[in-house]
């Protein structure tokens, strides 16, 4: 019998309310369970013999694909990969900074390469891409396919100076630049040691406030430099994400977002590795 979220409410949860899940109450905690998976074991208050078949239940209509929230992130890719075909594929190579191997794309990704064709984006080690960073790397390759062929200039704009970020400014700094700050404030060689490993290279001579400035090349017209500031006795420590003034001809706003989020996510992993 599978479960709704009616169901959940009534026949497994308490209906206490007690917000010990973290959710204000037993109804949303039971929408969440039913349709994005959260753990059905996040509320401690449900007998065990209950929760033993309740899972087995919810297991089942999640494998059915019953009531659950439609993965945007399938739909997105799906349209970012219809916008490009085999032929595109070819064409574009060259003018992107890849070279074909046969059917497939191969592209410079950082200090890595990708293996592209219309049915996904694979690493070196032949492990497919996430959704999301497939998404990205179709977005870039489309948006070359009709445009004309431009070379960034080097002069480098903060993200909040290109139109059209006013409402992703403050995404850009609570999620972020200020889990960067917090992340290696007082760790100057940390933050180092992890943009190395990630293929950023040392760029503090073309700078004179920073602490430190590394430049990461993400495709071959695409890249983002770092910069970042130790605290003083008077200032917080400070970061800032700089992009070519053309790099909105390579990407769109919504991708230099999920470059940024992803370079910040890949910094702070390979500092604890
Ligand atoms: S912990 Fe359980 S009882 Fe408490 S609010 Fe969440 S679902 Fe309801």
């Amino acid at each position: 019998m599978a479960l709704s979220i009616v169901d959940l409410y009534k026949k497994v949860l308490p209906k206490t309310n007690c917000k010990e899940c973290s959710f204000l109450t037993c109804l949303a905690f039971a929408g969440m369970v039913v349709s994005e998976k959260h753990p059905l074991r996040g509320c401690p208050h449900i007998a065990s013999d209950v929760l033993e078949w309740a899972e087995k239940e919810l297991e089942e209509q999640y494998r059915q694909g019953k009531w659950l929230k439609k993965d945007m992130a399938v739909d997105a890719l799906q349209l970012a990969k219809d916008k490009i075909t085999k032929e595109d594929l070819k064409q574009i190579g060259d003018r992107i900074g890849g070279k074909m191997e046969g059917d497939v794309l191969v592209l410079p990704y950082f200090n890595t390469y990708l293996y592209i064709d219309s049915s996904g984006v694979k690493d070196e080690a032949g492990n497919d891409l996430s959704r999301n960073e497939q998404t990205f790397v179709y977005i870039h390759i489309s948006m070359m396919i009709k445009a004309e062929a431009v070379t960034p200039t080097g002069n480098l704009k903060s993200f909040k100076e290109f139109p059209n970020t006013v409402a992703k400014v403050v995404s850009m700094r609570n999620h972020i630049e200020e889990p960067l700050k917090k992340a290696f404030a007082g760790n100057l060689e940390g933050l180092k040691r992890a943009c190395l490993q990630c293929g950023g290279i040392d760029v503090k001579d073309n700078y004179e406030s920073p602490n430190l400035a590394l430049s990461f090349q993400v495709f071959p017209l695409v890249a983002v430099t770092l910069l970042f500031w130790e605290a003083g006795e008077e200032f917080d420590a400070d970061v800032k994400l700089l992009f070519d003034e053309k790099v909105t001809c390579h990407l769109d706003i919504e991708s230099i977002m999920f470059l940024s989020q992803y370079l910040a996510d890949r910094l702070r992993a390979a500092s604890i590795l």
